[in-house]
């Protein structure tokens, strides 16, 4: 996250400041556009610089709404907004709502449980869930793994479903997983000094569908920077 909106973001002290902030749309969209491009505004689809404002714009049938952009790219010419590719994206929730939550993860170190989350926010607790989830990895992107990073599978959730008549625990049937378990991806920054007492390195998790190369990439894209050198020590996907 840019070091401007961090600093914003940390110098709201009281609920009252934070309504003030977050009041109106139009300025919770500008906060979302300084930090979702702190280096100025690119073209989500193909990063070229220049975009130009089309918000308000005749469409035809309807204006374009707020927040609208479009690539200047002649082979482009792609239309988004700050959201669009981003965990936030086809969000049907007031911005302000977003920035409430931002802020009121940020406040507590230990992070806030999803049922804190939609009582001070007013939502359902499965949309707070999806919030919380959808804000990590907003604040995760803008600050990747980088250097040598290790990565490794493992499965989350215990035991094997079983029903009372399925043959014992043991091999799953050729070809076939039998587990239900989640594959989890964990992803963990080599530390820079390898002294003893030394800080271990960033760690990060992502439960994924599947580990195909395709849900890897995706986990990757978000998590850790490109330049990075991956390691993994029995994993075909590389
Ligand atoms: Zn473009």
């Amino acid at each position: 996250m840019s070091e401007a909106v961090r600093a914003m973001l940390a110098a709201i002290q009281t609920v009252d400041e934070m309504i003030a902030a977050f009041g109106d749309e139009r300025q919770c969209r500008r906060l979302l556009e300084a930090l979702v491009w702190p280096n100025g505004r690119i073209c989500p689809a193909c990063g070229y610089k220049k975009t130009i404002p089309i918000a308000g714009r005749d469409m035809g049938r309807r204006r374009a709404r707020p927040g609208l952009y479009q690539c200047s790219s002649g082979e482009c010419r792609f239309q988004f907004t700050a959201t669009t590719h981003t965990p936030l994206h086809s969000t049907k929730l007031p911005l302000s709502t977003w920035f409430k939550a931002l802020w009121l993860m940020l406040q507590s170190d230990k992070g806030m449980s999803s049922v804190r989350l939609a009582e001070a926010l007013g939502v359902s607790q499965p949309t707070a869930w999806r919030m919380g989830h959808a804000l990590r990895l907003m604040v995760a992107r803008e600050a990747p793994l980088a250097g040598t990073v290790e990565i490794d599978e493992f499965y989350l959730g215990g035991r094997l479903k079983r029903s009372p008549d399925a043959p014992p625990p043991g091999r799953g049937r050729k070809g076939q997983r039998r587990t239900t378990k989640a594959p989890v991806l964990a992803m963990v920054q080599r530390p820079e000094a390898t002294t003893i007492g030394s800080s271990a390195g960033h760690a990060r998790a992502s439960v994924v569908e599947d580990l195909s190369f395709a849900q890897t990439e995706q986990v990757l894209e978000i998590g850790v920077d490109p330049r990075a050198h991956l390691m993994s020590d029995d994993w075909t996907t590389f």
